[in-house]
């Protein structure tokens, strides 16, 4: 979507003010040739099909949120937006083998997250802009996807994802974004309640165990009856259901992945939820943050506008995500370079083979 021009950017762009974004920080990590076209040349390139889907999603569930309109407007956002990228030519990456499985699991995860999406309780506002001030003469900008209004100057702030679990240090870069918008936030005299990242393609299923604690697992939304299969068949309470006919009804569940069609004394010890996964915002992620923040605007202003400061990836060992994932990968002359080589190299060992 489009966003409206802001008074208070203009107004410091106007005083000749830096102003970043942490996607334009982070580029400097992804690639930092990339960074430049982007950044010193003016060039957004093409968009990929994660970014194209992703903001497909976030619009709708804007609409959702700011105007009421129905949850089914989600189901058929999606399928529009997939038809679009059909059309325009946008290809979901393959799999190891050729196939289908990356896009087909995808489509099956978002579109149960659809048939399953309750508007989230509470005070919303969508898409706030929240501006963190560095220095005298550094900015940082971004939007908040969901902000929530918990009272008394205390704010909520949640990002919808439409990617994979966070693992390991990505964990922390991903963090750094929700603890910018917490800082800024802060500067503007907000206390932050929470920080978290709705995961669209997760939900998580609860259910209290035997010995009264309750025991939660987190499943990808397309298959999430067939993981926690083992637990229909052995539930917390024993049920009054012969065996040989337990083992069809849960088949039949895993089949249509729901649990809507279990008698109700197994259905209702299990909760379906979405998964939102909340970052501790703590001093130790303030200062990690806060010292990337510093350390890649330096980075931004050391290299300045010189070509040769922005060197490529290493295309041969990251040749995936130029082909599936850089926007500039069609006019990269380093991408480019690699293509040929291998298309070179295989024509050579057609030649040989005869
Ligand atoms: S194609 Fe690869 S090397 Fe070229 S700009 Fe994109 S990420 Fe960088």
């Amino acid at each position: 979507m489009e966003r409206a021009k802001e008074d208070r950017l203009e107004a410091l762009k106007a005083q000749g003010k830096n102003i970043y974004s942490i996607s334009r920080l982070n580029s400097l990590n992804q690639c930092a040739y990339s960074a430049y076209i982007t950044y010193v040349l003016g060039d957004r390139g093409d968009n990929n099909v994660w970014a194209a889907l992703g903001s497909i999603m976030h619009d709708t569930l804007q609409n959702i949120i700011d105007n009421g309109t129905s949850t089914d407007s989600l189901i058929e956002s999606l399928q529009d937006g997939i038809d679009n990228l059909d059309i325009s030519g946008i290809d979901f990456p393959k799999d190891r083998n050729g196939g289908d499985s990356i896009r087909d699991n995808w489509v099956a995860n978002m579109t149960e997250f659809c048939t399953h999406f309750i508007p989230p309780n509470g005070e919303f506002k969508t898409e706030q802009l929240v501006i963190y001030k560095v220095s005298e003469d550094d900015y940082i900008q971004g939007y908040i996807d969901l902000l929530r209004i918990d009272g008394e100057g205390k704010v909520s702030v949640f990002d919808w994802k439409t990617s994979s679990q966070f693992k390991g240090d990505h964990l922390i870069e991903a963090g750094r974004q929700l603890v910018l918008y917490a800082q800024a936030l802060e500067q503007a005299g907000y206390e932050i309640n929470e920080l978290a990242w709705v995961m669209l393609k997760y939900c998580v299923v609860s259910w209290k165990q035997k010995n009264g604690k309750i025991k939660e697992k987190i499943c990808e939304w397309r298959n999430y009856v067939a993981q926690i299969r083992p637990y229909l068949l052995k539930p917390p309470v024993a049920v009054d259901i012969d065996e040989f006919k337990l083992d069809a009804l849960v088949d039949e569940a895993v089949e249509k992945n729901s649990l809507d069609g279990l008698p109700a004394e197994l259905r209702d010890q299990f909760e379906v939820k979405q998964y939102v996964r909340y970052y501790d915002y703590t001093p130790e992620v303030i200062e990690e943050t806060l010292s990337y923040v510093t350390d890649q605007i330096q980075s931004f202003k050391d290299r300045g506008k010189d070509e040769k400061n922005y060197p490529p990836k290493d295309v041969e060992k990251d040749s995936y995500f130029c082909s599936s994932l850089c926007g500039h990968n069609k006019k990269c002359p380093y991408y480019k370079d690699y293509c040929s080589t291998f298309i070179n190299n295989n024509k050579k060992e057609e030649e040989d083979l005869f």
